[in-house]
């Protein structure tokens, strides 16, 4: 069995894990109208950690309730802008006092290695909040130049959507939790986060810091639960305004569907295929590592992992090698052991799926080159894994496997055109990476892929840069000016003197 021995706790966690996760509606923490309850499971393990309420439709009507209250007459909508921008700003302070602790309980819910959870997931949510603060006292409409100008005077207000519920998806689930509430609130919006069932601990921690920053009652709701039966409830009820959503692109669409029934407002942010494209003159060092992590960080759950791989044919052999000694010494375990470079995938579906991609790759005729196997024991682990020889026929190639599975090509060097048609070959759009030093080829190239971010030699994320994606990779944009934009309403003014 790979995953080591159940590390102690720490006190904090622990008292967290034993006590009581019941949903947050107003101010208050209740069971669920049916009572009932679901497992989080640890994917180390396939163990238990604990048991949180499971929101129904009467609990989503509950909170629409107390967000549509805190919207309408509580102290909220008329809070000056300054001082929302000082309460987000201590809700980062106090998530920044507890990373550990929460960084701990990412680790045990998602299995992601702790470090990344501290590291990456932690600050980029701090950022997030700070950020949004900065734009709570910003959001300006703008004074119009209308074509009799003597007589009128015009201009536009950004007013908030109103009651926003926001669905989160299980593989950063903290991080995300923070892309969804930080424009949220900044724009003065109340909201109902609900978490993957998956994943649900971070976020009711979250909560807890919500009510100890000193927000008003029924601003932030977290409701617990399945996705067919809260997250469903969410998408089709008449009191909420905007549904923004990240995960899988078939439940995007029934989100779509469902939010059709008052016309809600929609942002999507579904899968990917993020293409990986490296040029013989890059910095093969930095590109063979920027490849490997793109598809092997998070155990390749991420919608923008980097998971096909475009090669030149000059330096493909050395650009796969290159992976698949990486991949071959990656340190799988559990992830709150500080020694473990990979974690378990999610769940045994995903485990299921993942390796089933892997063995209708190679029946379509791709070859192993690293990986594939399962190690033994209760945890949901699969090794990181290179395809070689696949084509675009293979469901590998063109459908988001969400694991680490790399599929490793060449492209024909010919033409740029060629180039950008091959990596634009897919469904999705959500990102693309690119290793040159030629910068006429990276911007080249940039123009020419229908992603909706487009990173040369390097990675990460910024709370300033928009983030989304074009094709079925979603609707509209999460992160900077455009984040925020997209939860408000324009109202244009017209007076004439
Ligand atoms: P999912 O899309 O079903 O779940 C994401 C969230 O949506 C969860 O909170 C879930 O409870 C909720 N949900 C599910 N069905 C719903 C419905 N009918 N109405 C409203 N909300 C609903 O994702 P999954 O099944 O957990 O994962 C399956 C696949 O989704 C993965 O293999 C991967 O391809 C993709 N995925 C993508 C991302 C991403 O960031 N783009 C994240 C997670 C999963």
């Amino acid at each position: 069995d790979i995953a080591a021995p159940l590390l102690p706790r720490p006190a904090s966690v622990a008292k967290f894990l034993d006590g009581q996760h019941r949903l947050l509606i107003g101010d208050d923490w209740v069971a669920a109208a049916s009572g009932e309850t679901l497992d989080t499971l640890d994917p180390a393990d396939g163990t238990t950690l604990a048991s949180v309420a499971s929101a129904g439709a009467e609990d989503v009507d509950r909170a629409v309730q107390a967000a549509r209250r805190a919207f309408e007459s509580g102290p909220w909508p008329s809070m000056p802008p300054n001082e929302r921008a000082r309460l987000i700003w201590r809700l980062a302070d106090l998530i920044e006092a507890n990373a550990d602790e929460i960084a701990l309980l990412e680790s045990l819910d998602n299995g992601k290695p702790v470090g990344d959870a501290r590291h990456f997931d932690l600050p980029h949510a701090i950022e997030l909040f700070r950020y949004y603060a900065g734009w709570a006292t910003k959001l300006n409409g703008e004074s119009i130049a209308l074509s009799n100008p003597g007589t009128w005077h015009a201009y536009t207000l950004r007013e908030p959507v109103g009651v926003v519920g926001q669905i989160v998806p299980w593989n950063a689930p903290f991080m995300i939790a923070a892309s969804k509430l930080a424009p949220a609130l900044a724009a003065g919006c109340t909201m109902i986060l609900k978490p993957a069932e998956q994943t649900p601990l971070t976020a009711l921690r979250l909560g807890q810091l919500v009510q100890e920053a000193g927000f008003p009652p029924g601003v932030v709701n977290i409701l617990t639960g399945y996705g067919k039966t809260a997250g469903a409830a969410m998408a089709a009820h008449p009191g909420i305004d905007k549904i923004t959503f990240t995960g899988s692109t078939a439940t995007g669409r029934e989100i779509v569907h469902a939010s059709t029934s008052n016309f809600k407002r929609v942002t999507l942010e579904l899968g990917g295929k993020t293409p990986v494209i490296i040029f013989p003159d890059a910095d093969m060092e930095k590109a063979i590592a920027g490849a490997a992590r793109a598809i092997f960080s998070n155990t390749g759950q991420i919608c923008n992992a980097g998971s096909r791989l475009y090669t030149h044919p000059d330096v493909f052999d050395q650009v796969i090698e290159g992976v698949a000694d990486i991949a071959r010494n990656i340190r799988l375990g559990r992830g709150t052991d500080p020694q473990t470079q990979m974690g378990p995938v999610i769940s045994s579906q995903q485990l299921d799926r993942i390796t089933g991609y892997i063995e209708t790759g190679q029946q379509q005729g791709a070859t192993l080159l690293s990986g594939g196997g399962r190690p033994s024991g209760s945890g949901y682990f699969v090794e990181p894994t290179i395809l070689t020889d696949t084509t675009h026929k293979m469901d590998v190639v063109r459908e988001e496997i969400f694991g680490p599975v790399l599929c490793a090509m060449k492209f024909d060097p010919e033409e740029i055109d060629r180039i950008s048609a091959e990596a634009n070959q897919s469904d999705f759009g959500l990102g693309a990476v690119i290793w040159t030093r030629d910068i006429g080829v990276a911007h080249g190239l940039a123009r020419k892929l229908k992603a909706g971010t487009v990173r040369v030699n390097g990675g990460g994320l910024d709370p300033a840069l928009p983030f989304g994606g074009f094709k079925a990779s979603g609707w509209g944009r999460e992160s900077g000016r455009e984040g925020i934009e997209a939860y408000t309403e324009v109202k244009s003014v017209a007076v004439n003197y």
